[in-house]
């Protein structure tokens, strides 16, 4: 092998091994909203940008709630924005364990039979039929499939390495959508798990 094939060759090496490199997003409690929703609990209020999120037109808003359940409550749980068509409350299953309420793993969406909470701010308060642990997942491109060798909705094999923790996560949903970047959404439950830290990444495990 010559120089210009050796470079070549440790090129794409490096490619292959950056193009698995999943970053990875924690996930903390938060809530979305109806926009009907919203106006109960901020009564003549806009929701407002604090910070965008990766994901494009996604942000954390400035408003924060407080999820009520039979045992406890969490304050200052943030809103993401903006509002979508089903109000839909996302807590790790310690904290839902903590105030009390049992929650099932889904997918963003899939609510039906999922328990209703109570959310509370200092000018109203409304029932939520929503609450759920995310499921995890990938956001990704549909070029980012492609590389893969992913589908939508397909279930793969991630890993997560630190210096102190090795994981592995199975049962992974892709979730590939023309305006997504690439970032794999887990809760802090899973993060904790994972030692995951700053600049964590996942890999891909090709089986
Ligand atoms: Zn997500």
């Amino acid at each position: 092998m010559n120089d210009a094939e050796l470079r070549a060759l440790i090129i794409k090496i490096i490619e292959e091994e950056m193009q698995q490199s999943i970053p990875i997003g924690v996930s903390n409690h938060h809530i979305h909203l109806t926009q009907s929703d919203f106006e109960i609990l901020f009564p003549g209020q806009e929701m407002t940008v604090k910070a965008p999120l990766k994901q494009p037109g996604e942000f954390a808003s400035n408003q924060t709630v407080t999820i009520v359940g039979s045992k406890g409550e969490i304050k200052n749980v943030r809103i993401l924005g903006p509002c979508r068509k089903h109000s839909q409350v996302e807590l790790s299953k310690t904290e839902a364990r903590q105030i009390g309420v049992n929650i099932p793993i889904r997918m963003s969406g899939d609510l039906e039979g999922t328990p209703t909470v109570t959310v509370r701010t200092e000018f109203g308060q409304v029932a939520i039929q929503g609450a759920i642990a995310a499921k995890r997942h990938i956001h990704m491109s549909d070029k980012d499939a492609e590389n893969f060798g992913v589908t939508k909705g397909q279930a793969v094999k991630v890993s997560i390495e630190t210096e102190e923790r090795k994981t592995i996560f199975d049962d992974v949903i892709v979730r590939p959508d023309p305006k997504f970047v690439l970032e794999m959404h887990i809760d802090t439950d899973e993060a904790n798990a994972a030692n995951v830290g700053k600049n964590a990444v996942a890999k891909l495990i090709k089986e």
